[in-house]
């Protein structure tokens, strides 16, 4: 199952575009250095068909698609992860249990003076 990073990858929808918009500079590098590999043997590694150097460049491209989805997924983990970690700015009051008003006794359907009629209380504050 792909993460939210991942699908975001895939659809191009981040701001450096296609997945190799991560990596423009080295993918180069490498397209570069495996056409000077083929011209140093072009009978055997060039031309049309799979040849030994067309399976080793399917082979690394598969390797750094892999290696970036690895990324994105532990990156996602941590932004999820950081995410738990914020805690919300307000919690259910402890005293109506987030009615605003008092349920029972003498006072009942009068304001909740514990949250002022709100329901909720900011998540620090303690009763
Ligand atoms: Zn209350």
């Amino acid at each position: 199952m792909a993460t939210i990073l991942e699908k975001a990858f895939s659809d191009d929808l981040l701001p450096f575009g296609a997945i190799s918009g991560g990596y423009a500079r080295e993918w180069a590098a490498y397209k570069q250095a495996l056409q000077r590999v083929e011209a140093m043997f072009p009978d055997q590694f060039g031309g049309p068909g799979i040849t030994p150097l067309s399976t080793m460049d399917e082979a690394a491209v598969a390797l750094c698609l892999a290696a970036w989805r690895a990324g994105t997924a532990v990156g996602d983990a941590f932004a999820r992860a950081e995410e738990a970690l914020h805690s919300p700015p307000e919690r259910v009051c402890d005293h109506c249990d987030g009615y605003g008003k008092v349920r029972r006794g003498e006072y009942k359907g009068q304001r909740c003076i514990a949250c002022r009629g709100r329901g909720v209380v900011p998540a620090g504050e303690t009763d």
